[in-house]
């Protein structure tokens, strides 16, 4: 369920009124914790609510009391629909009831990001996709550090952005990793730059297993973008390119062929990128530390933006060059007796290990499950059986990945990671890649993907 309209055009000042009064924020972890901060710094008066209790939240409700916000856990109490303004947290799906009951009273429903929006003095550059918006935005604020340029990055990447808006200033730029589900509940939200890297399945299970609605919530990116804006987006994605077909602002795709006159792309090994009808090289595809096409595209996207923001292809150059990725995301863990051992424990989705697939030559044995989220692997198959000798089935949905692959591979179970590791190994020979993909996410043996790596990492490094 989308956001009805409650905000006109300009409904910023509208919004930045509503936050002075009584404000519900639905979740109490840590971006709820920054709304409710921000409300108080504002004027106004937050309540916040959770439907987990006291002891799984843990240390941010120690922090509501501390700040005597008005709070409850373990549910949520007719008190929330006392509010002019409720204010959701990312993890909170659309349709939870709570939301559904706030809309059929007429209180505008906004998502955290939205909030702070409200307040923020600069231009924001915010980043979405189904894969690769951590490393782009990480990538981003790496190229605008390297080039002096003011800014802060925040967003879904791990500091909320309601946390570091007050002390933001006019002339710095907000670089922010946004989800679908932050995006389901903004109106206003106006990035100077938008970019949208992709849309490939992902999250079916709370977009009603529909393609359209997921696509249309990311769509959600440009929506309030005006001429003087500016749409990033990956034209080698059919999805978005036919979403792009809506944005009214200018478009700058990238691919690794050309198919506008601006936009980046690869021309004789080059990545060349071009604004208001100046092409640029920026550097050689084979200088990019950062490995596979998907990160290639990455750093297009993020060269695009680094020149919007003012930096110089020879800054571009020298960041991407020294940029080495992210931690969970085909993280070269270490080499043993010829055999090199790869983390992407933040392949979440089938894409991801589509891309993490195509990244290498060497055969590669796939360390592959988890909690399923309804994954179709129909679209692994050919590149398992060019490229994978072994999957080692982990996790919950062994089982499933196991009869998935059954005859493209040598296909061996395990009951723990310490098991799968300890087959990946003996099944690896010099030469061979043993990779951590696993599509699927974490919570049945680990508390995020983050601990998933991390075990992973012990464990190759204990061997
Ligand atoms: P996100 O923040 O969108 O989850 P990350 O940068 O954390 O994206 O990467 C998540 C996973 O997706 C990793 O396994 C990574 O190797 C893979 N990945 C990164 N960029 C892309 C891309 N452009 N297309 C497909 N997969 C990608």
């Amino acid at each position: 369920m989308f956001q009805t309209r409650f905000f006109s055009r300009n409904g910023t000042s509208v919004g930045r009124e509503l936050v002075q009064g009584a404000v519900t924020i639905i979740g109490a972890a840590r971006s709820g914790l920054a709304a409710a901060k921000l409300v108080v710094a504002t004027g106004g008066t937050p309540f916040v609510s959770d439907l987990a209790t006291a002891e799984k939240l843990g240390p941010s409700v120690q922090r509501l009391k501390d700040a005597s916000v008005n709070h409850e856990t373990g549910g949520h109490s007719g008190r929330v629909f006392e509010c002019g303004l409720m204010v959701i947290s990312p993890g909170v799906p659309s349709s939870s009831p709570v939301i559904a009951e706030a809309f059929r009273r007429g209180i505008p429903v906004v998502s955290e990001l939205e909030l702070a929006s409200w307040f923020c003095p600069g231009p924001v550059a915010a980043i979405t996709g189904s894969n690769g918006k951590t490393t782009t935005t990480t990538l981003i604020g790496r190229m605008l550090g390297d080039a002096r340029i003011r800014h802060t990055v925040a967003g879904n990447i791990g500091t909320a952005f309601s946390e570091v808006v007050g002390g933001m200033t006019p002339e710095e730029w907000a670089v922010l990793e946004v989800s679908s589900f932050q995006l389901d509940h903004c109106e206003t939200f106006r990035p100077k730059v938008s970019v949208l890297l992709n849309i490939t399945p992902d999250h079916m299970d709370r977009y009603g297993n529909s393609m359209e609605r997921y696509a249309a919530s990311k769509s959600r990116i440009f929506q309030a973008q005006e001429s003087g804006d500016t749409f990033v987006f990956g034209a080698d994605d059919p999805w978005t390119a036919k979403v792009a077909e809506q944005c009214r602002c200018r478009k700058l795709p990238f691919g690794l062929t050309r198919s506008a006159t601006d936009g980046a792309w690869v021309q004789d090994e080059m990545m060349v990128a071009s604004i208001d009808g100046v092409p640029r090289e920026i550097i050689r595809a084979d200088e990019i530390t950062i490995k596979g096409r998907h990160n290639l595209q990455n750093a297009m996207a993020a060269a695009l933006v680094g020149l919007l923001c003012g930096v110089s292809p020879a800054s571009l150059r020298a960041t991407l060059r020294n940029f080495k990725g992210v931690e969970h995301r085909l993280e070269f863990v270490r080499e043993i007796q010829g055999v090199r051992y790869y983390n992407d424990s933040k392949a979440t989705n089938v894409d991801s290990v589509w891309y993490a697939l195509q990244a290498f030559t060497a055969p590669i044995v796939l360390m592959l499950g988890g909690r399923d989220k309804g994954n179709d692997y129909s679209r692994l198959l050919d590149l398992v059986k060019q490229r994978v000798k072994a999957v080692v089935a982990i996790g919950e949905s062994a089982d499933k990945v196991a009869e998935a692959f059954a005859g493209m591979a040598v296909i061996k179970k395990a009951s723990s990671m310490e098991e799968a590791v300890s087959t990946a190994r003996f099944v690896a020979d010099a030469g061979d890649v043993v990779l951590l993909s696993p599509a699927c996410a974490s919570f049945d043996w680990f508390q995020n993907y983050e601990h998933r790596g991390r075990v992973f990492k012990e464990l190759v490094n204990a061997l």
